[in-house]
């Protein structure tokens, strides 16, 4: 499951992140390549009712006296024969030639008007006089078009006048219209904002005591928890306006911009006050000024504007800030600081009622046929957040659309969840046999290591069916409970579900695939986090040797010791996955006969149920024992 996966569809007020910066040098570029296809194309409409001749053409017909007219421009002549002016206009066909240089054109032109010939001096300035201004017209057009489209990125302020006097682009919504019965769970959270709340209704119960209320609280959590939901709900239930903006709509291109955005967002929020100040991603700003993460004055400044604004208002007049972030550990301390930000409400990952609430929550406008089991499907999404559980019914919902149905069934909402975790079904991917029966024997080695083990969880599905995520198969488990721990035996177990497909392949054909690539990528983290960090190796014993860095976010660690240790670790994490991958190789080597029986159903049916599983192994459970052998066996012990 991808916890940044998020989804902001229910959330169009939500400004657009990934502004490209620097991209106004296009609309330059165009407006400049308007005005020479301009020129060019003026050129090219002039030449074409005009013949191009020699110069010495236009003197041989200036000396027969055959010139009708004539039209002297910078660097050439336009000419027009007795012969043609004779012809009706449309017919009519006019020459011109270059002029060399040096040559009295003035004189010329005073001779042949001696002669009685037509001649055009002032035209010729004209014209280009008018090409002149016309590019003009056009290069301005193009400046104009440029700062408009500035002014539209930027969010309403223009380059012209909107230095230092920003018009901020602040969302405000007058009544957000979510309450807290549109946020699923996250109990604790509601509880800690029921006092904000409180505070807006009536702000006089608390000064009159002389309580200070928090002006700021700091929601923390993963991408898609459902902070922004939250504030949205604080505001709905207090009733109160609600001002929402990005972090990073204040670091702009312009140095001090940000600072005046600051400024006029609790400019207006003062004017409508009570009111709820929502800053997303507050990290953009909020970084800690030390030298770690690079100095960047612009979001100094900003920083700075944002702490003595915070500092400024009274607290009397009903302002409450919150602020969203999933990387608190990089917030500067001033703005943790009491007074400030100093209330910190942790916005978690659900867990099974609140995923289970969160189903609820957003399948409450969806018609669900009777068969839906929205446990089953909480229980299935361990780990997921509340972004991505409305992205799963709302999938669902497109998918009972698009087969023609009228409510929404069971089994969309479970295509739906692999749809979200595994991409949708590939049917045409072709597979040479050899390849289908490889991923065959592949999956069944995960699932056959999995059911035959103790501590594993189960597994609901196998199938070979390619998916546009890229995976040629999978094998899905489902945990029939919540678990927050997991026990080292567990992990070893997992470890060998998670080699048993190489184990497959060794074990049946001899060879070894790319398949299995993210198989050992995942089985290796695994146990290096049992040695680095869970303790549960034999030669680090409780030792630690990395830490977690960002746990809202990936959750990465880093390795923290010597490099000798380091070297040490692998050797370590080596060994593990050495085990794992024996002890699967022996589990499908003791079990031929249940691999190959399995995974030729499998290649028949391409997708298997945990049931159609277990009743092989169960099958194969009640043959072991030949009936002759326990017999005497148990004649034997009695
Ligand atoms: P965040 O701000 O934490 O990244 P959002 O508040 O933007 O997450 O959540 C995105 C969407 O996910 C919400 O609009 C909502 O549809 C859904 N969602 C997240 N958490 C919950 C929840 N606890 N209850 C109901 N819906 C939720
Ligand atoms: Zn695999």
């Amino acid at each position: 499951m991808d916890p940044n996966r998020g989804n902001d569809s229910n959330n169009p007020q939500k400004p657009d992140g990934n502004r490209p910066k620097g991209s106004y040098f296009t609309p330059l570029m165009i407006a400049l390549a308007l005005v020479l296809v301009f020129s060019w194309v003026m050129n090219l409409v002039e030449s074409s009712q005009y013949t191009q001749t020699t110069y010495s053409d236009f003197l041989e017909a200036k000396n027969a006296g055959q010139l009708a007219e004539v039209e002297f421009q910078t660097d050439r002549v336009l000419y027009m024969t007795k012969e043609e002016a004779a012809k009706p206009p449309a017919e009519q066909k006019a020459c011109y030639t270059g002029l060399p240089d040096g040559g009295d054109w003035a004189a010329m032109g005073e001779e042949l008007a001696a002669q009685g010939v037509t001649v055009n001096e002032k035209i010729v300035e004209d014209n280009s006089l008018i090409m002149m201004i016309l590019s003009y017209v056009i290069m301005i057009g193009g400046l104009f078009f440029v700062m408009n489209m500035l002014t539209k990125r930027m969010g309403g302020e223009g380059m012209m006048g909107g230095f230092g006097k920003s018009k901020a682009k602040v969302y405000m919504e007058k009544q957000t219209g979510v309450t807290f019965k549109d946020v699923a769970g996250q109990d604790e959270a509601k509880e800690s904002l029921q006092e904000i709340i409180d505070f807006l209704h009536n702000p006089q119960k608390y000064t009159a005591i002389g309580a200070k209320l928090p002006k700021g609280a700091l929601l923390v959590g993963s991408p898609g928890t459902g902070k922004t939901l939250l504030a949205k709900a604080v505001a709905g239930e207090a009733d109160v306006p609600f001002f929402s903006i990005s972090g990073s709509d204040f670091v702009e291109m312009f140095v001090g911009m940000g600072a005046s955005r600051v400024r006029d967002l609790f400019q207006q929020a003062a004017k409508v006050a009570p009111c709820i100040i929502f800053i997303d991603e507050i990290d953009a700003v909020g970084r800690s000024r030390d030298n770690r993460f690079g100095n960047n004055s612009e979001q100094e400044q900003t920083l700075n504007q944002l702490l003595s604004e915070i500092d400024g208002f009274e607290p009397s007049k009903g302002i409450v800030c919150l602020a969203a972030t999933n990387r608190p550990e990089v917030l500067d301390k001033a703005l943790l600081r009491p007074g400030r930000f100093d209330r910190r409400i942790i916005v978690d990952r659900p867990n099974l009622q609140g995923r289970l609430d969160t189903l609820k929550v957003h399948t409450r406008k969806i018609r669900l046929s009777e068969d839906v089991d929205l446990r089953k499907i909480a229980q299935a999404t361990a780990g997921a957040v509340g972004a991505d559980l409305a992205n799963l019914v709302n999938e669902a919902a497109l998918r009972a659309v698009r087969k023609g149905r009228q409510a929404v069934n069971q089994e969309d909402l479970l295509v739906s969840f692999e749809t979200v975790i595994a991409g949708t079904e590939k049917k045409n991917t072709v597979l040479t046999d050899m390849e289908k029966r490889l991923v065959a024997y592949h999956e069944v080695g995960h699932a056959l290591v999995a059911a035959l083990e103790k501590h594993s969880q189960p597994v609901s599905k196998i199938t070979i069916v390619p998916h546009t995520s890229g995976a040629l198969g999978y094998t899905m488990q489902m945990p029939e409970e919540e678990k927050f721990l997991s026990t080292a035996d567990e992990l070893r177990t997992e470890l060998r579900t998670l080699v048993g497909g190489r184990a497959a392949e060794q074990v049946v054909f001899g060879i070894q695939t790319t398949g299995a690539a993210n198989d050992i990528q995942r089985a290796t983290s695994l146990a290096r986090n049992m040695v680095t960090q869970y303790g549960m190796s034999e030669k680090f014993g409780l030792m630690t040797t990395a830490s977690v860095q960002n746990q809202y976010l990936d959750g990465q660690a880093y390795m923290d010791c010597a490099q000798s240790t380091a070297a040490q670790v692998d050797e370590e994490v080596k060994k593990i996955l050495e085990n794992a991958y024996t002890d699967a190789k022996r589990i499908l080597t003791d079990n031929r006969g249940l691999l190959d029986e399995i995974s030729e159903f499998l290649l028949v049916k391409e997708t298997i149920t945990g049931d159609e599983l277990m009743a092989f192994i169960n099958a194969d459970k009640n043959k072991l024992p030949e009936p002759q052998e326990s017999e005497e066996t148990q004649t034997a012990e009695e």
